[in-house]
This record gives structure tokens, sequence and C-alpha cells, in this order.
């Protein structure tokens, strides 16, 4: 009977934050006043907060410390992808119950992440259980779109005072068919790359006196296709996808003068970006005259092992089992994350959240029991992490 009091009371905290989430329309980089009620919340279960605002992102920094121990860090995002009403069934901005399912926009990706760990904060904080170690949230408003003034900024802030987090949660959606099935240890890197190939342009008759950059570009296709990335782990695989071949001619008689190939590379932990950038322009050598490559959106890698002592991965994966009587599959799919601003050799992040089946779609959905368990797996790992072993209760 207890538990389902409990239970009860976990479901209506949860909920009740999350539709307040819901209702501010924060879309990328406006946090519509979020960090600071975010802030205001944490401040009442006595964290020190410290928010700042970067190119029009705010960020927010929370700090409790209950003794000599570990830090560990919540990191998350307010902001949202834009909905377009006209494909909503219910007002993306009001959280909508329905059959027990919650309805809105960020609901699952990821103010719901947010609102089960504030709850699950809320517990923790009111245990009678002596704590030790530091509680770090760290929120943005700036994850959904280029993520320049968002974590990346305080993760510097950070680094100015000198902390260094040494477990840090981010609270994605990662779970695939049930809560806490699917949980990530790291991202893969990502880099784009335009490159420009100038030919000589020319009638097709007389192919002799032309250079042709269309069939150059064949050529860098096949080499970018082949490349051997020997350096990859054997769960984490290096792709690159050629995303458009363009030239500047579009009638039958003409050779063409340019042509560009677009192309990204997802690469694994094995690598950074000034080895892809490399490895790329040295197997493109032979047409180094005709060819030039501007490189984007660059994003590295992170990975979290298993192989330390006390291996944050560890204490996640038995919250889990604790929850779920499962242990979740821990991979590296998906797009790049905030938690790659973390990286740093010491940190050791995992990202653990709801089901992402309905993220950045007209009618983004979760379930109150996904809340309520995303909530539990939350407040386990707190638990768990925060435990003093000296004290005997
Ligand atoms: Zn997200």
């Amino acid at each position: 009977m207890q538990e389902r009091n409990n239970q009860i009371s976990l479901q209506s905290t949860a909920t009740r934050i999350l539709q307040e989430l819901v209702e501010a329309p924060s879309v990328t980089p406006c946090d519509s006043g979020l960090i600071i009620t975010m802030a205001r919340y944490l401040e009442e279960l006595g964290f020190e907060t410290t928010w700042f605002e970067v190119n029009g992102v705010r960020n927010l920094i929370a700090k409790q410390c209950f003794s000599e121990g570990p830090s560990f860090a919540f990191s998350g995002h307010v902001d949202v992808v834009p909905a377009e009403k006209a494909h909503w069934h219910t007002d993306p901005f009001k959280a909508t119950v329905v059959d027990e399912v919650i309805y809105g926009r960020g609901v699952s990706d990821m103010k719901g992440g947010i609102a089960a760990m504030l709850s699950a904060t809320r517990v923790l904080l009111s245990s009678a259980e002596k704590l030790k170690g530091t509680f770090y949230w760290l929120l943005t408003s700036d994850e959904e779109g280029e993520a320049e003034y968002g974590t990346k900024q305080i993760v510097e802030r950070l680094g100015e005072a000198g902390v260094t987090i040494d477990a840090c949660l981010v609270g994605e959606p990662t779970s695939h068919t049930r809560v806490g099935d699917v949980i990530r240890n790291g991202r893969r890197g990502s880099i784009s790359g335009a490159i420009k190939i100038a030919g000589k342009a020319g009638h097709v008759a007389y192919p002799e006196q032309t250079v042709n950059a269309a069939h150059i570009a064949g050529k860098v296709v096949a080499i970018l296709c082949d490349l051997a990335w020997s350096k990859d782990q054997p769960d984490v695989k290096t792709t690159l996808q050629v995303t458009g071949v363009t030239t500047t001619t579009d009638v039958d008689n003409i050779v063409p003068e340019a042509c560009q190939v677009n192309f990204n590379v997802r690469y694994s932990h094995g690598y950074c970006n000034q080895e892809i950038i490399a490895m790329i322009e040295r197997s493109l050598a032979s047409f180094k005259d005709n060819l030039s490559v501007d490189w984007s959106r660059a994003c590295n890698p992170y990975y979290t092992s298993a192989d330390t002592e006390h291996a944050f991965l560890n204490l996640v994966e038995d919250a889990i089992v604790q929850c779920t009587a499962r242990y979740p599959i821990v991979n590296t799919a998906g797009g790049t994350s905030d938690g790659r601003f973390f990286a740093n050799g010491h940190t050791q992040i995992i990202e653990c959240g709801v089901k992402n089946d309905t993220i950045h779609q007209a009618n983004e959905c979760l379930p109150i029991n996904d809340l309520i368990k995303i909530e539990q797996i939350y407040l386990t790992i707190l638990h768990s992490f925060f435990k003093d072993d000296n004290d005997p209760s």
C-alpha cells in the first residue's frame, strides 16, 4: 500500500511540473522563462544557482554540495523544436492527457526528463539519508540549434571555476520500445565537407579539349566510399555518406566546368576531426590541382567505457536492472548530443531517458507510466551515486 501511495505522489509531482514546462513555448533559443523557473525550483531545494546569458541564450548552473566526494551533473535542455499547430490533434504548448498519455511539444525531448529528475531530486533531498558528493544541475536553452551558446558555455564556465564533473547523466530520450531498454555511453563525431571540383568546359564532341569536372567527381565519390576505417571499435563504426553531387550545367552538349560533392562523416571515437580531415585530403591528393575541400559543422565524439573503477556506466545499468528487471542495451547510436561537450578523458557521460519514438514529430507524446518509470530510474541512480557508505541508516 505504501508503495502505491508513493507512486501516486511521484506521478502527480512529475506530471504537474511537466505540464508547467510544456506550457512555456521555449522554441530554440528562447527559454520562455524556464531557466529562471527551474532556478527557483532548485533554490527551494537548497541549490545555489547562477544563470547567465550568451548571445540571447540563457543557461543555468545549479550546485548543491553535500560533503567531500565525487560530483554528479544532470545535463538537460529546456528548448524544443518548433511545432506546426495544424498537424497536431491538441495544442502543442498545452500538456494534454488522453488515455494516460501526455501530448505536447517537448514531453519526450526532453521536458519529461527534466520533470522526472526534478521530482526525483525532491524525493532524494527529502529522505533522511546522509549524502556525499556534489550535485549539479546544468540546463540550457540551446541544444536543438547550433548549440554554440549552450552547454559548451556551461562547461567553459565550470572549467574556469576549476570544476571537472565526475559523472554526467544526460536526460535525452534514448529508450526504444520500453523505458530503460537503451542507454548511450557515447556518440559518434560528425563533420561535413564540400569538395569543389574545377574542370574546363567545352563541347562534348571534343573531350580532349576539356577537363570534365563530373568525371573527376565520380572518381572522388568512389574514393570516399572505399575508405577503410581501421581505428574503428567493434561496437562503433565510422560511416561516410555522400549527400549531394551538383554540376554547373544541365544540357547534354557541354562538358561541365565545375562540380561539387557534399558529404558527411559520422566517425567512431578512434578518430578526431583533424584525423578525418587529414585522411580524406590525403586520399584525394592526386586531384589536388582540380579540387578544394571546405569543412564545416565539426562535432567531436565522446565515449565512456565500463573499464574504470566505480564505473558510472555500471551504476546506471544496475539502477535500470533494479527498476525494470532487465539490462539495457548500451550503444552510441543517433546523432550528436550535448554529451560531447563534457568529453575530457575524465568525465563519465551516460545518456538515459524516455522513448524517442515521437520526438520532433507532430503529436509528440509520453505515457504517464513512462514518466513514472524514468523518475524511478533517476531516483535509483541518485540514491546510489550520493549514498554515503558511512551512514549507518
Ligand atoms: Zn533533446
